[in-house]
């Protein structure tokens, strides 16, 4: 049973990127408006995430790092059709705190007195202190208790690299947020609370941000690059779908470049972030909790949104 339940976490956390994920999820989750994430030694010694979200109840404090507890799923077991939370699954903290050791400290601001929950493997120990509003989780040591799972990690320098990549991409979709992530004590990305056109600004530099123009048409908000102004790369084309980033599918980088029509030449890919909303229903994030695959029921019917979308965006800012 130890080894089995270490297996399953593996599933969940597999590497400190995971981590870092499943933390800003929940804070995201908890409609936070401030979220600072730490990381130190790739993740490998801490990863901590501060925010200022609706906090936990002391009375359900204890069940947090419980398997399969979650506060986000309605009694009705099919209403998991309707989730419109990143998490549901209630296995990240429980994860957590198989691979490393979990802090957790947690305040609602109508609560006197803060919550805290210490956990690692199957122990659990839940106590009263002192915070502010909201909810700091840590897991440190990471893989300490497993040497095999430890030497397959990258380096901490391409882990820190992929984090970064990741939080940008969080930044770029939750640009009302106030954002802040520190390596070894170092301040990497910093972003007070924008449109998408400033979390451009924080993430790829003022000038590419005074290349975008606005879109939001169907369900399809964000921004794309002017066209006269765009280079070829290919990895600055960034999706969400209900909130969560995930990893663009052709079809929709296809929509966005055809909704430019002749203005883009050949070979040349935009610079874009784009929001799409899709009935919960109409997304499952099932398919894999840590790669961000889209599973759209109607990838061509979202893909014909983007496209006109992108295509009104442009006919609006005429050249
Ligand atoms: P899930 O997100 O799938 O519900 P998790 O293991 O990530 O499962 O979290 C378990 C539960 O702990 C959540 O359902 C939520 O009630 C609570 N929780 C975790 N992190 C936070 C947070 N940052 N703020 C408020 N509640 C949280
Ligand atoms: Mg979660």
């Amino acid at each position: 049973p130890h080894v089995a339940r270490l297996i399953a976490a593996g599933e969940v956390v597999s590497r400190p990127l995971d981590v870092v994920r499943e933390l800003v999820d929940n804070a995201l989750d908890a409609g936070a408006t401030r979220i600072e994430v730490e990381v130190e030694e790739g993740g490998l010694r801490v990863v901590r995430v501060r925010d200022n979200g609706v906090g936990i109840p002391a009375e359900s404090v204890a069940l947090a790092a419980v398997r399969h507890a979650t506060s986000k799923l309605p009694p009705d077991v099919s209403a998991v059709e309707s989730v419109t939370t990143l998490g549901f699954r209630g296995e990240a903290l429980w994860a957590a705190a198989q691979a490393g050791h979990l802090h957790l400290v947690t305040r609602p601001a109508a609560q006197v007195g803060a919550a805290e929950v210490h956990a690692h493997a199957e122990d659990v120990q839940v106590g009263r202190t002192s915070a502010p509003a909201g909810t700091t989780v840590a897991v440190s040591g990471l893989f300490g208790a497993l040497p095999a799972r430890l030497r397959t990690q990258l380096p901490p320098a391409s882990e820190v690299r992929e984090i970064t990549a990741l939080l940008g991409r969080y930044v770029l979709h939750h640009p009302a947020v106030h954002w802040r992530v520190t390596v070894d004590g170092e301040a990497r990305v910093t972003h007070a609370p924008a449109d998408h056109r400033g979390a451009v600004a924080s993430v790829y530099g003022p000038v590419s941000a005074n290349r975008v123009l606005a879109v939001e048409a169907g369900g399809v908000r964000g921004v794309v690059s002017r066209p006269e102004l765009t280079r070829a790369r290919r990895d600055r084309m960034h999706f969400s779908v209900n909130g969560r980033p995930v990893q663009a599918p052709p079809e929709l980088e296809k929509a966005v470049i055809e909704g430019y029509a002749e203005l883009l030449p050949a070979g040349v890919a935009p610079l874009c972030v784009l929001d799409l909303t899709v009935a919960p229903g109409d997304h499952n994030p099932n398919v894999h909790p840590a790669k961000q695959t889209v599973a759209l029921a109607d990838l061509p019917g979202v893909a014909a949104r983007v496209r006109s979308a992108v295509a009104a965006a442009l006919a609006a800012h005429p050249l």
